[in-house]
Order: C-alpha cells, then structure tokens, then sequence
C-alpha cells in the first residue's frame, strides 16, 4: 500500500525514475514522450538541464534559506532585474510566491490592498470570465469560472461576477470578423461593470490565452486592448494570470505582449522555475507600489517561502537559458511547425472541430460532430480518457473539460519543451492520432 495520497485513491500512477530532454521513463522501463512539459506545460526548457543542476547546487552551497523578512538574497534580486527589463511598461516590481495559486491569492489580496489603501474600500467586488481557471485555493478557486471544480466548495468562496470568455470558436458569430467579435466580446465587460457599478468593482481577472480550462483559447485580435481601456475609464484594476501561457510559452516572455496590452498585475509560474524549483511571481505596476509607498508603506502579504533563494536561483537559470538558447524564437518557429503537423492530421479528423493556439501552447476541441460543433456527452469523459490511452501509447498530454456539465467540452492541450526537435513534433503527432482513434473506437461505439 501507499501511503501516498493520490489524486485517484486505490489507482497509484507509474513511478518516474528518469527525466531528459522531453523524455521520461517510469521504474519499469517504460518511456514517455512529455509533450506538455511535465504534465503541466511546467517544464519550459525540458528536463534534466545540467546548467540549472548546477546553479541550484551552487546556490544550496552558498545559502539554503533565509527567510525574506530578514534578508534580501543576490538570485531574487537578479531575477527580479531580468524579469523586470523585459516585463512591459511600467511592471517592473516583483513579489515572489512558490506558485500559480498563491500567486493568484497574492494578486487578490493586492487588488484590495491598492483600494483600501486609496481610501475606497467598497471597491471590493471581482470581476472574472466562465470556463476559466486560477488555481486550487479558496480565494483563486471563487475566481475560477469553471464551477465543477469550485461548486463543491462554494459556501466557502467569495462572491464574483462573470462573464463569457473570448471563445471564437463557440461565440464568434458566422462572418463576423476577428476584430468584431473581439469588441463584442470586451463589451460584456462594460455590462457587468455598469450592472454593479464600478464604484464596487476592484479588479478584473483574466488569461491572454486560456489553459486548463479551454484547450488554449487565445484571445481574439483586440479583446484585452478594449479590456484595458474598458479597466481605465472604469478606474478597475486589471489582473493577466499568465501562470501557464507565460514565460515564453506563446514566444514571447510575456503573453499579453502580443495583445499590447498591459495589466496592473501580472501573475506568473508554471515555466517561471521550469520545474526545476516550485516558484510564482507577481508583476506589479510602479503606479500601485507608489500607491501603497505613500500610503502604509508596507505589503499586507507574506509566505515563508517568498524569495526563496534556491528556487529565485533556478528560475533565474532557467529565464538565462531561454534567452542565451534563442529559445524563444523557437517556440515561434517550432510552434508553427506543431501546428502545420496537427492541421495535416487532423485538420479533416470528423471528431476534432478546431486546432488553435499560440506558440508551443496548441490545443484541438474534440467534438462529437465537427459541423454542429455538438460537443461530446460529458459522461463519455473523452478527454480524461484520452489521456490515459495516451500514456499507454507513451505520451503525455493534458486534457481539459471533459469532467463537467458539458459547458467546457472535451479538449486536449499539447505544450511541449521549448527544445522540442522536428522528430519529436512529428512522434508527438504520430502517437497523438494514435490514441485519438483508438479513444474514439473505444468510447463511441
Ligand atoms: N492559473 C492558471 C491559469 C493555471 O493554469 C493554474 C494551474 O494550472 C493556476 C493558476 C494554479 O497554479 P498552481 O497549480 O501552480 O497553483
């Protein structure tokens, strides 16, 4: 017996022994193709990179830990100057979290901060989008707009207002352009916002590219422009939660880049530390340090593991090597690549209605009927099912919906390592269609 608990109680998964590159092999032998980073899109720059061994071996033998309230240490200060240089106008201040919850908690709690601190505390109320994910934790799962995974816990969350995401695939209207539809879909924003007036309303949240939740949706051309503007006139702070489509994932440091659009806020993890440390940050704008600078002169946040110098250590490493390795022009290029082999394979596939994403962070909507776009029965749970056929056939993807009221439908998400080679694009699609069929022949008969 285990005395591990694991997610699914009574079925124990394989144990990893090994990790380089995109490859994992488990204790009996068996090899594993990651083509979503360690399960997570986590493992930005792959496994087992000797340089990064080095620099946490380096940094344990200078100094472990001390905590931040106490000191200050050299590889927090350096990452925060690397991030810092290449964030967006004026995100240049850094709190460091150990991951994407707390730094979504951290993120709330700063929102109400700022507004306390303006002396306008009834601006409390969040503003968030459905089918979205923010993390595990109360605060960051009363956030979450996927209600499946919060609904058992609401009595214990706080109340949010949502809206419809930017989902062109479901919502975008028959001949409506991009630009249209992204306008479109920013002004529910603005209804929510004269609905609760924006003397209540303290911040809006959302992901440039959405995750875990809808198989990578990018937003529509424009959307968090007019998002931006929208936050402006409405004095409403904005929050981006690039925990999973930042730190290079899209091919660009920050996701939001591609949008010209900044946040007031802006949450990172997942490819941050690369998995070789657990490590989030916020990307906070000057304008709310000032605030709170002239205000009580002191941030009403604080975890014993903030700035932990082995894990800023690793992750400082890990943001060299993605600029030393011109890793990030490769996620442009080798996403490309991904892409033209899913559109060849499965562009005319009956079951899969739609191939989209940005960068290496690509995801396919697999439906039951590609021209009613009628997603696939719930129960059916095609996509929990298809990542398991796929570790059989020695792939690791990720799926996404599947476990719900059908709202979210089934999606699979590939987000592989930056280093991903051209032979293991094309093993990936290979094992992929694979599974897909054998899923299909298996669940739908
Ligand atoms: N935000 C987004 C967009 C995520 O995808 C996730 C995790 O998948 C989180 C937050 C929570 O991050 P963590 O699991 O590191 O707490």
């Amino acid at each position: 017996m285990t005395h591990v608990l694991h997610r699914k109680l009574g079925k124990t998964p394989p144990t990893v022994v090994h990790a380089e590159g995109l490859w994992l092999r488990d204790s009996e032998g068996r090899t594993y193709l990651d083509a979503v980073s360690g399960g997570a899109a986590v493992s930005a720059i792959g496994h087992g990179d000797p340089r990064v061994q080095a620099a946490i071996d380096a940094q344990l033998a200078r100094v472990d830990f001390a905590h931040n309230s106490f000191f200050t240490n050299e590889p927090a200060e350096a990452l925060a100057d690397h991030l810092a240089e290449r964030a967006p106008g004026g995100l240049s201040r850094v709190l460091y979290c150990s991951g994407g919850s707390e730094a979504m908690e951290a993120a709330l709690k700063l929102a109400r901060q700022i507004w306390i601190e303006r002396g306008r505390p009834e601006k409390r109320t969040i503003i968030a989008r459905e089918q979205s994910y923010h993390g595990g934790t109360l605060g960051a799962l009363s956030i979450g707009g996927n209600k499946p995974r919060s609904m058992p816990f609401r009595p214990m969350l706080f109340d949010t207002r949502f809206i419809e995401p930017c989902y062109a695939y479901r919502y975008r209207h028959d001949g409506e352009s991009e630009a249209d539809y992204g306008a479109r879909a920013a002004a529910a924003l603005e209804r929510m916002i004269q609905k609760e007036e924006a003397d209540t309303v303290a911040a809006f949240v959302c992901e440039p590219v959405v995750g875990a939740t809808l198989g990578c949706a990018p937003a529509a051309a424009g959307y968090l422009k007019r998002i931006r503007e929208i936050c402006d006139h409405h004095d409403i702070l904005l929050i981006f939660d690039e925990v999973m489509c930042g730190a290079g994932r899209t091919g660009y440091t920050f996701a939001c880049e591609e949008d010209a659009a900044t946040p007031d806020i802006l949450a990172m993890a997942k490819g941050l530390g690369g998995g070789y440390q657990p490590i989030g940050a916020l990307l906070v704008h000057d304008r709310l340090v000032d605030t709170i600078v002239s205000g009580s002169g002191a941030l009403l946040q604080g975890f014993t593991y903030m700035a932990h110098p082995v894990a800023c250590a690793a992750a400082l490493r890990v943001q060299q090597i993605m600029v030393e390795d011109g890793l990030l022009e490769r996620v442009r290029d080798k996403g490309e690549l991904l892409r033209r082999r899913l559109e060849a394979t499965f562009g005319q596939h009956p079951h899969v209605g739609d191939i989209r994403g940005r960068g290496l962070f690509l995801g396919m909507e697999l439906v039951e009927d590609r021209s009613t776009k009628a997603p696939f029965d719930p129960r059916l749970g095609i996509a929990a099912r298809l990542k398991a056929v796929a570790m059989d056939e020695g792939l690791m993807v990720y799926p996404s919906g599947g476990t719900v009221d059908g709202t979210n439908g089934d999606h699979v998400l590939l987000a592989p390592a930056y280093t991903v080679s051209d032979e293991e694009i094309d093993e990936i699609v290979v094992r992929l269609s694979r599974s897909l069929n054998r899923t299909l022949a298996e669940a739908v008969r």
